[in-house]
């Protein structure tokens, strides 16, 4: 797998008051798509909804949180389930890796997979004892495209007023440049300015720059404000909690009737994880284990 510079860069206009939250996330989008065998057709669909959460880090500090973003959708990506923990590490997975293989809902369009309206729920949980501090949840308007970028826009604007945007490829099914920008307007900050550059979203102009060239000197250009500069820079990376461990760990409480079915026949059972797709094979001698 090549390297990749995954990574979530803040940048700050003084002039205008608008802050600029960017992601890249080619790197967690290959993994991810591969471990889940997401199509090529849905590739670019999946990838726009993982660097959409990665500008969620914004706002997300605390290195002992895990941030959980999860959705159902009518569209037949069906939904997603992300997850995102305070040291960077992204997981998770659509629910329906080869959305094309089924019917299209009537009225959408062929490469639709979002749909129209959407329920979302944003849950912060503790690492450790994953108790829940916080939940939010939203649903949007029934007539409205679901996309990751007017979800993602709708949760992020609950702080400040926030438009994002979005590029992500694919070539043989492998994603290529996986990026979102978040623009938003903090208190104070100058709302001529920022409605330009909502403009400069919805007319697909910062999706363009997005997946051709995101450098300072080119977005500072095409942005129309000289004085961006970079704040930090926060690293992003492919990263679950799974393992065997933990596996058995959930097996422990389940009826013992349960444990004695999963032991015939007398071979090693296989365990998907749902947020990376590992295959962990656990043997009947531990499954034993847990009898006792
Ligand atoms: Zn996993």
């Amino acid at each position: 797998m090549p390297r990749s510079n995954d990574a979530v860069v803040e940048a700050f206009s003084p002039e205008s008051g608008v802050r600029f939250v960017y992601a890249d996330v080619t790197g967690v989008a290959r993994r991810l798509v591969a471990g889940h065998g997401v199509s090529a057709a849905a590739a670019p669909a999946f990838s726009r909804i993982l660097a959409c959460t990665a500008l969620m880090q914004v706002d997300f500090v605390d290195p002992d949180e895990t941030l959980v973003v999860s959705a159902d959708l009518t569209g037949r990506l069906g939904g997603f389930h992300i997850e995102y923990d305070g040291r960077g590490f992204l997981r998770g997975a659509p629910f329906e890796p080869r959305p094309e293989t089924l019917p299209a809902p009537r009225g959408s369009a062929g490469d639709d997979f979002f749909g129209m309206g959407s329920r979302v729920k944003v849950t912060r949980v503790r690492r450790g004892d994953g108790s829940i501090r916080s939940q939010v949840s939203m649903e949007t308007a029934k007539g409205r495209p679901a996309t990751p970028e007017f979800l993602f826009s709708e949760l992020l604007s609950a702080a400040v007023p926030s438009k994002v945007c979005t590029s992500a490829g694919e070539w043989n099914g492998v994603p290529e440049r996986v990026r979102a920008l978040a623009a938003q307007r903090v208190p104070g900050g100058s709302e001529m300015v920022y409605n330009r550059i909502a403009g400069l979203v919805d007319d697909g102009t910062l999706a363009e720059q997005l997946s051709s060239d995101p450098t300072l000197d080119a977005m500072r250009d095409v942005l129309g404000l000289p004085d961006l500069f970079t704040g930090p820079t926060r690293a992003v990376a492919f990263g679950c909690t799974c393992s065997a461990e933990r596996i058995l760990q959930a097996w422990k409480d389940l009826p013992r009737e349960e444990l004695e079915g999963m032991l015939k026949p007398l071979r090693p059972r296989v365990f998907r994880c749902h947020l990376c797709g590992r295959e962990w094979e656990i043997g009947p001698e531990r499954i034993v284990g847990l009898l006792h």
